[in-house]
């Protein structure tokens, strides 16, 4: 079965889930996750009160949404299973943090997450994250629910923001801008299809490589991003004529030039397969007295684009920048 962290990765690539299988993941960013959620459960849960700073923020912000105090019910890291509710198969099954019921109509799931990995790329938004999403389904399909949203509470420095998702309804409803829950169910079921044909054919799966790789915590195992051969050692390399006087030639140049861009790329694959290393082993590399690692950094500030900006009249605030220089191959 697919868990449902995989179940993203699962729709694009059959090898993900059975390498996040073989090589479960832990690093620092994770091991803080279950520190910060441990003390919010067992607070939640009757237990000995919250310490840690960004404990208490998560708490604070569950209290103003009123999914914590007296009369609420919340499900704590409990067990879902998503149950199929045509044919009652379980679809997949896992446990996610916080489901909430207002005892009516409505399920919230709250997804903890530490701010750094969202600035990293490794989380998917709520929309589309079909993690929470399997959370949502199996607990609105249990006890009931009409529709279910589904937030991603990020916390670091003491402090909590929450990303929300669209609400999903049980059947597509004429309100505007309301979504129905059945495509996601049907994603689900396409995954948990795919993946028994496959463990029943007994073959290893493929790796379908791509943007997604970004999420995938076993990239630094997925052949798709080893090297398929040693690069070559500086004495034989093919970079060799760039190193003496006279050595590039009109003859040669533009097997350098391909040779160049193949070795960038290859610099990039290797720089990401190195990230993810690091972040499976304690979040660094270190390299002499310090060391690389990533820093989350503010995110830019945005505006309306040049079109948008045209559209409302205001093409004088448009400026031209200067012409520069661009290279890239195309027709001699
Ligand atoms: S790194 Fe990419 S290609 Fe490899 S298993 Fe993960 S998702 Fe698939």
């Amino acid at each position: 079965m697919v868990r449902p962290s995989s179940l993203s990765l699962a729709e694009k690539c059959e090898l993900a889930p059975v390498l996040s299988a073989e090589f479960p993941e832990t690093n620092a960013n994770i091991e803080r996750g279950h520190l910060v959620d441990g003390q919010v459960s067992r607070q939640l849960l009757g237990g000995a009160p919250a310490t840690d700073p960004d404990a208490l923020a998560v708490l604070a912000w569950l209290h103003e949404e009123k999914m914590y105090g007296v009369g609420h019910t919340s499900y704590v890291q409990e067990a879902i299973a998503l149950v199929d509710p045509d044919t009652g198969e379980t679809l997949t099954e896992g446990t996610g943090d916080i489901a909430h019921y207002d005892g009516r109509s409505m399920v919230t799931i709250v997804d903890l997450k530490k701010r750094e990995q969202y600035a990293a790329g490794r989380l998917k938004d709520p929309d589309d994250n079909m993690q929470l999403h399997a959370y949502g389904l199996g607990w609105a399909l249990r006890l009931g629910a009409k529709a279910y949203r589904l937030a991603l509470l990020l916390f670091g420095d003491g402090k909590v923001e929450a990303i929300w998702s669209t609400v999903c309804f049980t059947e597509t409803p004429d309100r505007l801008g309301a979504k129905s829950w059945v495509p996601y169910l049907d994603r689900i079921r396409k995954v948990k299809e795919g993946h028994h044909a496959l463990v029943a054919s007994g073959a290893r799966p493929l790796p379908t490589a791509g943007d997604h790789c970004a999420q995938c915590y076993a990239r630094a195992h997925c052949p798709s991003w080893m090297f398929p051969e040693p690069l070559p050692s500086a004495a034989d390399s093919a970079l060799v004529p760039l190193s003496k006087p006279g050595g590039i030639t009109k003859d040669n140049a533009g097997d350098l030039l391909l040779y160049v861009m193949a070795v960038e790329e290859q610099a990039k694959r290797a720089r990401e397969v190195l990230q993810s290393w690091a972040r499976a082993n304690g979040g660094a590399i270190a390299v002499g007295d310090r060391k690389w690692a990533p820093i989350v950094m503010n995110g830019r500030k945005s505006g309306p684009t040049v079109d948008e900006l045209e559209e409302l009249g205001l093409g004088h605030l448009v400026k031209q920048g200067k012409p520069y220089e661009s290279w890239r191959i195309g027709k001699r």
